[in-house]
């Protein structure tokens, strides 16, 4: 990138004159999420909510009204993108109970997972229309605080399967669970209809534990169907042959991972010709176990400050903890994580398209914002570099939600940004030494340490 001019910059500043007065970052590394190696010594302008102007290594005389804010020694990631999370669905140690639908929990949520500096997030199903459709609509005009809000409908199911109604105790408004072809094609009528930004169904039995999977005839409908209304289908997967009969059907996105066995050269070249996303969702299977175990990020205010208080007594209990170190799904759950972290870096390495998820929100070990920064540890710990993982989780998430306003830091996008107190080309986990979240031209969060669940 070549250096700005300062005739530039007073040119940007004099086109900002709105009021307030154009902000000027100026002196911080930015990793612009693009993949490119960080940015020394950057000047941002920001104009209302975006960036009219972005370089290194710039100074000039401003007009006296511009604010001006130095982060010299700081680092500068774009706000990290969800597609696959859950809002509604968790509070505390509860979860799976209609009545957590409701506007405060969820803006409660989506507040914390913007002060983790995840300014976007997707809630992939159970979403109960008379109160997300209101909500979503609000978040997007930014006259709602909290991270912006897309999502996935009720979500199509399974008559006696998946979603277990055990672990997911929804309303019958937050979830569709057709038993014909053509009421799954109502299903996916009426969530159009309605302004989804997708659809989403679940193919599983949770390792064995439910008696049936989605018919085909079921998926195939939903998926022509949805594709007659311009809407993509995500789908939950869980084994390789389920998902390699979806991508071969057309659906758009793998919302989790492939964690049974290895992807095969077929399946690789199969995703590559659809062109369809992968969602790994690492985290979910490693918060099944880790918190048990007490790893040491656990008494950092990067973690504690997230979880509420009757969780963090939960993971204070010696019991639970015995009872999760000796549950026989710790091993199901540690094969899974190590399975689906070397598919995502062979689909990664082969050029398939990858999104960025955890499914946070969906049970209350998933917690928002910490779920995000974990995935993007175990992401580099898959193989991937800390420079590639953020991409994935910024310009990349973004471009599954077909967003070409944010995910990447340059003119034009919103000024939607996380400061960082380290460097995470180097080290991944200084993506939790937040200082700062920016979302729409404005600081809207400061250092974890001032906050709390
Ligand atoms: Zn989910």
């Amino acid at each position: 990138m070549p250096k700005l001019r300062p005739t530039l910059l007073v040119l940007a500043l004099a086109a900002a004159g709105s009021t307030p007065a154009a902000t000027v970052i100026r002196g911080a590394t930015v990793i612009d999420g693009t993949g490119a190696a960080p940015l020394t010594d950057v000047t941002m302008v920001i104009d209302g909510d975006h960036i009219s102007l972005m370089g290194p290594g710039l100074r000039a005389k401003m007009p006296a009204d511009t604010k001006v804010v130095d982060y010299t020694g700081k680092t500068i990631i774009p706000g990290l993108v969800s597609d696959h999370a859950h809002v509604g669905s968790v509070d505390g140690t509860k979860s799976g109970t209609p009545v957590l639908y409701n506007r405060a929990n969820i803006l409660r949520q989506l507040k914390q997972w913007r002060t983790y500096g995840v300014t976007t997030v997707t809630s992939l199903g159970f979403n109960l229309p008379a109160v997300f459709y209101p909500l979503r609509a609000e978040l997007h005009a930014g006259k709602a605080d909290g991270a912006d809000l897309f999502g996935a409908d009720r979500g199509i199911g399974v008559p006696n399967g998946a979603p277990p109604a055990k672990m997911m105790t929804v309303g019958s408004d937050q979830l569709d669970r057709p038993e014909t072809p053509a009421q799954a094609r109502a299903a996916v009528d009426a969530a159009a209809q309605r302004g989804t930004d997708l659809i989403k169904i679940w193919i599983d039995d949770f390792n064995g534990s439910l008696p049936v999977k989605m018919k085909p005839a079921i998926w195939h409908a939903v998926i022509d169907e949805a594709h007659a209304k311009h809407v993509r289908v995500a789908a939950h997967v869980y084994y390789l042959d389920d998902a390699r009969q979806l991508v071969d059907a057309g659906v758009d996105i793998l919302a989790h991972g492939v964690r049974d066995r290895p992807v095969d050269a077929a399946f690789i070249e199969a995703m590559k010709k659809h062109g369809t996303w992968y969602v790994a969702t690492l985290d979910l299977n490693e918060a099944a176990f880790i918190y048990a175990r007490h790893p040491a990020w656990m008494d950092r205010p990067f973690f504690t400050r997230a979880v509420q208080p009757d969780l963090a007594k939960q993971f204070a209990d010696a019991a639970w903890r015995d009872r999760v170190q000796q549950d026989g799904s710790t091993r199901t759950n540690e094969d899974a994580l190590r399975t689906n972290m070397a598919n995502l870096k062979a689909l990664y390495d082969a050029g398939v398209a990858i999104g960025f998820g955890t499914d946070a929100g969906a049970t209350p070990l998933r917690i928002p914002g910490v779920a995000e920064h974990r995935e993007l540890a175990l992401m580099v710990d898959a193989g991937l570099t800390p420079v590639q993982a953020i991409q994935v989780a910024t310009q990349r998430a973004a471009a599954l939600l077909n967003l070409t306003d944010r995910g990447v830091l340059a003119n034009g996008k919103r000024a939607d940004f996380i400061v960082l107190d380290g460097d995470p080309s180097k080290n991944i986990e200084a993506t939790t030494t937040i200082r700062a979240v920016w979302q729409r031209g404005q600081q809207v969060a400061g250092p974890l340490e001032s906050t709390g669940p």
